[in-house]
C-alpha cells in the first residue's frame, strides 16, 4: 500500500530547475479523450548508458510487458474477451468515420483501453458506452467465426449475449472495487480477484484461521491468489504461478527476467531476480519475501525494476496484489537529495510529533533514490504513481528497511504539460500565493513524495500483537493519510533548512496550499456530479484537508471565502497550521498502531467520503472553461534494438513517436498470453 499518485495537475510551473529536460522541443501530448490526456515521458541519460545496462532495460521492458494480459483479467473476467473483440471491431472498421456510433466507440476503444478493462481506473465505475446496441451487433456480425475471441464450446449468439451485458448493462459489474462498508464489499464489486458466490464473511474466516497471530514474521496471506468456492462449496485459493493460474503469461515473464539476470550489474542484483524467478515458478509467498528483503537491500544496482504482485488497491479487502511493473534507473544528480533525506531518516523518526511508544527506535536501512522510469506496465501503465516504497510487509520494513523512489521524469513530464493552462488564475487566491506557488511548488511537491515515500510510510510501529490489517476497508486510506501527514509535517521544519534541502523558510508553504485547494475543492473535479469520494489516495487527501479546516475554525487557520461569487481556499495561519497536521498525524499513529477500527472508520467516514453538492458543482463548472483533463497517464517509449553484421545487439534506441492506439494494438499483438 505504498504507491503515491500525483494529485491534481496545477500550473504553470516555472521553477522547472532540478533536471533541466533533454530536449526543448520534447513533445509530452499524445492524446486527450473524455476526462484522460495521455502523454509521453521522456527518459533522460539513456543514451548514455553503457550497452549492458540498456540490454538489461530493454529485457526488463519485455518481462513488463508479458505481464500485461495478467492485470486484464484481475480487473474482471470478461476483459480479455472484450478487448479482443472490440480490437477486431476498431482495426477493420470499414463504415462511416465520421458517424456518431463510430466516433463514440472510438472513445469507448481509447476509455477501455486506458482502464485495462470495462471501469474507470480511478473512480472504480463502468464506463458508458455512447454508441448503440445495434450498431456493435452490426460490426460483430461482419467478423467471420474465425475472428470472434470465442471461449472453449462458446457460440456466436453467447459471445454477443454475454458481451451486450457487459458494454450496455450499467448494473451488471457496476464498480470494480467497492469500499462501502455498509455492503458485502466482496459481492459488491467486480473484480476478478473473487469467484462467484464467494462473500467477505466467508473470506474473511478463510484468512483468519491461517493468520497466526504471533508470527513475527507474516507471509502476505492472499497477495497471489484468486478466491474461489469449489464444488463443494468450499473456499480455496488459486494461486498464481508457472503452472497455476496466469502460467502462461508467467512463462513469458520469467523468460525474459532471466534474459535480465544474464546482464544484470552485480551478484546482489543477479540473487534477487533468482528468487523472482523462483517465486514465479513456485507461488511461494514466503520465496516473495525473501525476494523483497534482497531487492530492498540492493541499494548499489543502478538498474532497477519492480515487476508482480505488489500493491492491493484491487482488492477490497486490500490483500491480493494487482500485477505491475516498472524499469528505471538511477537519477544519480537528483538523489542527493533523497540521500540526504534517508541518511537522517532517526533524525524524523526521534521528532515525530507521535506518542514515543508508537516511534521506531531504530530505523531500519530506508534507502531512497530518484529514478528515471523507461518503462511501465500492469497496473502502472498508463496510469501510474510519480513515487513508490517497497516492500510493503511490515515486518520486513521493519527489520529489513526499505526502498522508496521517486519517479523524476514523470513528475517532470506532468509539470512541464501544465505550464499555461490557467489553474493558477482561476484557483489560486491572490498573485502573492500564485508567485509562491510559481517558485516552490515544483520543488516543495517533489519534497513530498520523498518524505511520503522514503519517510512516512517508513515510520512508526505496530504495539505487538496488533494485526497489520485490523484497519480493513480503511486500511488504504487512513496509511496514506498517516504518509502525507508526516510529509507534510516536516516540509515545514527547520531541519530541511539545516540540510541544505530548502532556500527558504516560507517555501513549505507552497505546499500546504495547494494540499488544501487540491483536498478541498480541485480534486472534486475527478468525480461525477453525485457521487462520493472511493479512491484511498483521494479519500486521504480530503480527510487530512477538511479536518484542519474544521478543527481549525475557532482560530480561523484556513477559511473558504468567497471573492466575486467564487470560492477560494484562504490560509491564514501557515504555523498553527502545522500544529494541526502534527495533531492529526498523532492521531492517526495511534489509530495503526492499535488498530482501532472504529476511530479509524469514524474519520474516514466523517471527513473522506462526502462531498457538498453546491461547491461541487461549482469545481466542475469552473474547470470545465479550462478544459484541463482530470486523470493522464503514459504511453512509454519504444525499444529499438540495433544490431551489428554478427546478429549481436549493438545498441538500443528509445524512439518516442508512437500514437496512444498504434501502442495498445502493439501491444495487444505481442502480448495476448492468457
Ligand atoms: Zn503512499
Amino acid at each position: 500500500m505504498k504507491k503515491l499518485l500525483p494529485a491534481i495537475a496545477l500550473g504553470p510551473i516555472m521553477a522547472i530547475s532540478l533536471q533541466a529536460a533533454e530536449n526543448k522541443d520534447f513533445n509530452y501530448h499524445v492524446d486527450r479523450f473524455a476526462d484522460i490526456e495521455v502523454l509521453r515521458y521522456e527518459v533522460p541519460g539513456f543514451k548514455e548508458l553503457s550497452l549492458q545496462q540498456k540490454k538489461m532495460l530493454y529485457y526488463l521492458s519485455q518481462a513488463a510487458q508479458a505481464g500485461r494480459d495478467i492485470i486484464w483479467d484481475q480487473n474482471g473476467r470478461y476483459n480479455l474477451q472484450l478487448r479482443h473483440l472490440l480490437e477486431k471491431i476498431y482495426t477493420g472498421f470499414s463504415g462511416d468515420r465520421e458517424s456518431a456510433d463510430w466516433k463514440a466507440f472510438d472513445l469507448y476503444m481509447k476509455q477501455v483501453w486506458f482502464g485495462n478493462g470495462i471501469h474507470h481506473h480511478y473512480s472504480n465505475d463502468k464506463f458508458t458506452p455512447g454508441f448503440s446496441q445495434a450498431f456493435f451487433e452490426q460490426q460483430v456480425a461482419l467478423l467471420p467465426d474465425s475472428e470472434l475471441p470465442l471461449a472453449d464450446g462458446q457460440s456466436r449468439e453467447e459471445l454477443v449475449a454475454i458481451m451486450d451485458k457487459v458494454i450496455f448493462d450499467p448494473s451488471f459489474m457496476a464498480k470494480k472495487v467497492s469500499q462501502d462498508g455498509s455492503q458485502d464489499v466482496i459481492v459488491a464489486s467486480a473484480t476478478n480477484l473473487y469467484g462467484d458466490g464467494v462473500t467477505q464473511q466467508e473470506v474473511e474466516a478463510y484468512y483468519d484461521k491461517l493468520k497466526d497471530p504471533n508470527d513475527a514474521t507474516p507471509i502476505s496471506y492472499g497477495l497471489n491468489s484468486r478466491i474461489i468456492k469449489n464444488a463443494d462449496g468450499e473456499i480455496e485459493e488459486q494461486v498464481y504461478h508457472l503452472n497455476g493460474l496466469y502460467g502462461p503469461a508467467i512463462a513469458k515473464i520469467i523468460y525474459w527476467l532471466d534474459m535480465a539476470k544474464s546482464v544484470a550489474e552485480n551478484d546482489a542484483q543477479k540473487a534477487y531476480i533468482t528468487k523472482l524467478i523462483d517465486f514465479y515458478i513456485t507461488g511461494d509467498l514466503r520465496t516473495f519475501d525473501e525476494y523483497s528483503i534482497l531487492w530492498a537491500e540492493d541499494t548499489a544496482s543502478d538498474v532497477d525494476f519492480v515487476n508482480g504482485f505488489i500493491e492491493s488497491y484491487g482488492d477490497p479487502l486490500g490483500m491480493t496484489a494487482s500485477w505491475e511493473a516498472y524499469v528505471n534507473f538511477k537519477n544519480k544528480e537528483a538523489s542527493a537529495r533523497t540521500e540526504t533525506i534517508s541518511g537522517n531518516a532517526q533524525w524524523f523518526e526521534d521528532h515525530s510529533p507521535i506518542n514515543p511508544d508508537y516511534r521506531k527506535p531504530v530505523v531500519k536501512g530506508v534507502s531512497a533514490k530518484v529514478i528515471n522510469a523507461s518503462y511501465l506496465a500492469g497496473d502502472a501503465y498508463p496510469s501510474t504513481a510519480i513515487g513508490i516504497n517497497l516492500p510493503n510487509a511490515n515486518w520486513i520494513r521493519a527489520a529489513h528497511g526499505s526502498k522508496s523512489v521517486t519517479l523524476e521524469n514523470i513528475t517532470e513530464a506532468y509539470a512541464m504539460a501544465s505550464i499555461g493552462n490557467g489553474f493558477n488564475e482561476e484557483f489560486v487566491i491572490d498573485a502573492p500565493t500564485s508567485k509562491l506557488l510559481d517558485e516552490y511548488l515544483y520543488i516543495t511537491d517533489m519534497l513530498h513524495t520523498d518524505l511520503h515515500e522514503c519517510l512516512g510510510h517508513a515510520s512508526g510501529r505496530l504495539k505487538p500483537g496488533v494485526d497489520p490489517d485490523a484497519l480493513k476497508e480503511n486500511g488504504s486510506t487512513l496509511e496514506e493519510a498517516r504518509a502525507d501527514l508526516f510529509a507534510l509535517y516536516y516540509l515545514a521544519d527547520p531541519k530541511l533548512l539545516e540540510l541544505g534541502i530548502l532556500d527558504n523558510p516560507e517555501a513549505y508553504k507552497a505546499e500546504y496550499y495547494k494540499y488544501m485547494l487540491n483536498g478541498l475543492m480541485t480534486q472534486l473535479n475527478r468525480i461525477e456530479l453525485g457521487k462520493d469520494v472511493e479512491e484511498a489516495h483521494m479519500r486521504n487527501r480530503q480527510l487530512i484537508a477538511k479536518w484542519v479546516l474544521e478543527n481549525g475554525k475557532k482560530d480561523k487557520v484556513v477559511e473558504l471565502v468567497k471573492k466575486n461569487g467564487k470560492t477560494f481556499v484562504k490560509i491564514n495561519d501557515y504555523a498553527k497550521m502545522r500544529g494541526l497536521i502534527g495533531q492529526l498525524l498523532a492521531e492517526i499513529q495511534r489509530i495503526k498502531s492499535e488498530g482501532d477500527y472504529k476511530a479509524g472508520n469514524d474519520l474516514v467516514q466523517k471527513y473522506a467520503v462526502k462531498i457538498d453538492p453546491k461547491l461541487h458543482k461549482e469545481v466542475l463548472d469552473r474547470y470545465s472553461k479550462l478544459d484541463i483533463p482530470p486523470y493522464r497517464g503514459f504511453v512509454n517509449p519504444v525499444y529499438t534494438v540495433v544490431y551489428d553484421n554478427d546478429g549481436e545487439i549493438s545498441d538500443i534506441i528509445l524512439d518516442y513517436t508512437e500514437s496512444y492506439p498504434d501502442q495498445m494494438l502493439r501491444l495487444g499483438r505481442e502480448n495476448s498470453n492468457l
